[in-house]
């Protein structure tokens, strides 16, 4: 399947798209987490990018249309992926339908995630990150076993996200606000979306979630 996971920071995309592609084996492409490779690199476009993420702001269209483009014609891509952060504007998501239909390939659904603002300022300000695997942790919902160290490496410290500072996450649910949720209803008026709470624990959020695609592609 190729799917988008679509919601506003902090509502789960990060854990629910990596449990979607390791249960599926399609390939999760963050474009978040490929800006964040490209900073730490410093090339000149994760160093551009870093300066509007570290402000809370998007990166531009024709970047992240570049770097999806590119990105999804790669092999592990071939049989299926989850988009975790992106499309973020109605211009990304008119380009991803260009670009399938070019590759007479389509979009099979898109997961619209969603929790209160209240909760979703609770989870990142508990957000804790792996460096090595980027896996998400919070105090709350998903603690690591031992307090601050990840599971799966357990000499590694977990850090916060720098843009999960309170005036960035201010100034990222204002931008979600005003780009990326009309892609709810972009996604909804050609019968895409599947709606799916992002409350509660992770467990049954995939769940949620499982079965709806499920379902989804029993429609098919
Ligand atoms: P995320 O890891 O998805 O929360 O993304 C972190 C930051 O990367 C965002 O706040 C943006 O600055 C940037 N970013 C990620 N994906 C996109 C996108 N599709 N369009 C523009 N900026 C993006």
């Amino acid at each position: 399947m190729r799917l988008i996971l679509l919601g506003p920071p902090g509502v789960g995309k990060g854990t629910q798209g990596r449990r979607l592609s390791q249960v599926q084996g399609w390939a999760l492409i963050s474009t978040g987490e490929m800006l964040r490779e490209a900073g730490t690199r410093g090339t000149p476009l994760g160093l551009e990018a870093r300066r509007r993420m570290d402000a809370g702001q998007l990166v531009s269209d024709e970047i992240m249309i570049g770097l999806v483009r590119e990105r999804t014609a790669l092999d592990d891509a071939s049989k299926g992926f989850v988009l975790d952060g992106f499309p973020r504007t109605v211009p990304q998501a008119e380009a991803l339908d260009a670009l399938l239909e070019e590759r007479g390939q389509r979009l099979d659904a898109v997961v619209s995630l969603n929790a209160p603002e209240t909760e979703l300022v609770r989870r990142l300000s508990d957000r804790r990150e792996c460096p090595v695997c980027k896996r998400a942790y919070n105090r709350g919902s998903s603690a690591p076993k031992n307090g601050a160290h990840c599971d799966d490496h357990p000499e590694v410290e977990l850090k916060s996200r720098a843009d999960d500072a309170p005036e960035t996450v201010r100034e990222r649910l204002k931008v979600y606000r005003e780009q990326t949720a009309p892609l709810i209803d972009y996604y909804g008026r050609c019968g895409r979306l599947l709606e799916v709470t992002g409350l509660g624990e992770p467990d049954a959020v995939f769940r949620t979630m499982q079965e709806a695609l499920a379902a989804r592609q029993q429609d098919r």
